[in-house]
């Protein structure tokens, strides 16, 4: 594979969803957050894929103005973005249901919560018609997962055989780690672990052909309501790095731009991968 392509992404959610009691929209409503994101993307001619949570599209429909006004693509993020259930039918149904009251069509993409996505779930998405799932991270993360095994690149990870005819194959598009190491590349671990770390990681091991970046508002905008309610571990996570989230993603485009990459929408990236790198 000779084209590299990085494709950015946007987790839609409650700020910290997972973590909070309760649901925030501080960071999410940050306004010079969205401002700043919105005219660094159209300065730089970069495409986004959006993954939105489908209870939020329901609770606000401005959100969904907003998302629509912006002319990403976009993709779900489950229905509640419930870890115990990220990718069951009744989520990825009333998902869909909500995407397709917000938005007048279906969703071609899905992000399950915090990377948890299942063999089982994958083929629930297929069968749905979902082209592409865009959930796992190719790494550690312990006491969550351990997706060591799981491949950096694209690739089917469903059997072919029972889709009907003219059904695109579902493609999964994990999100970028650096090679050997298997470290996330996402805004939030630039904040956490920082430019000492990345700068000659990056420098050392590059990142893989096809680099799928993930990003929150609350890795952009300043320490919301929410912050307060994380738990101590996560709320020294979160920390690290506040306020620099611009600057972090910033210098990592650079990165991309500098290695060749060319910014494309998960969408477009597996649909290519679908035609040309996948095979059985
Ligand atoms: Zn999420």
């Amino acid at each position: 594979m000779t084209r590299r392509i990085a494709c950015l992404t946007l987790d839609v959610e409650a700020d910290h969803h997972d973590l909070a009691r309760g649901r925030f929209y501080e960071a999410l409503d940050h306004e010079p957050s969205w401002e700043w994101l919105l005219r660094f993307s159209r300065d730089r001619g970069l495409p986004w894929t959006a993954f939105v949570v489908g209870e939020l599209l329901e609770a606000r429909p401005d959100l969904a103005s907003r998302l629509a006004a912006a002319g990403w693509e976009l993709g779900l993020h489950a229905y509640s973005h419930d870890p115990a259930q990220p990718d069951t039918l009744d989520e990825i149904q009333r998902g869909k249901a909500a995407f397709r009251a917000a938005f007048g069509y279906d969703p071609a993409g899905y992000r399950a919560p915090l990377g948890l996505v299942t063999l089982d779930g994958l083929r629930r998405l297929q069968a749905e018609g979902f082209r592409y799932d865009s959930s796992l991270f190719p790494a550690w993360r312990p006491g969550a997962f351990n997706h060591l095994s799981v491949p950096t690149l694209p690739f089917a990870p469903v059997a072919a055989a029972p889709l009907a005819v003219g059904a695109p194959r579902l493609i999964e598009a994990p999100c970028a780690v650096v090679p050997r190491l298997r470290v996330i590349v996402s805004v939030s671990y630039l904040r956490l672990l920082g430019l000492a770390f990345f700068r000659p990681a990056l420098a050392l091991f590059g990142l893989p052909d096809v680099a799928v970046i993930d990003c929150h508002l609350h890795d952009l905008a300043p320490a919301p309501a929410a912050h307060r309610q994380l738990p101590l571990f996560w709320k020294l996570v979160y920390r690290r790095n506040r306020g620099r989230g611009p600057a972090l993603l910033t210098w990592l485009v650079d990165w991309l731009t500098q290695a060749g990459y060319e910014f494309t929408t998960v969408g477009a990236m597996t649909d290519w991968a679908r035609e040309t790198i996948i095979h059985d």
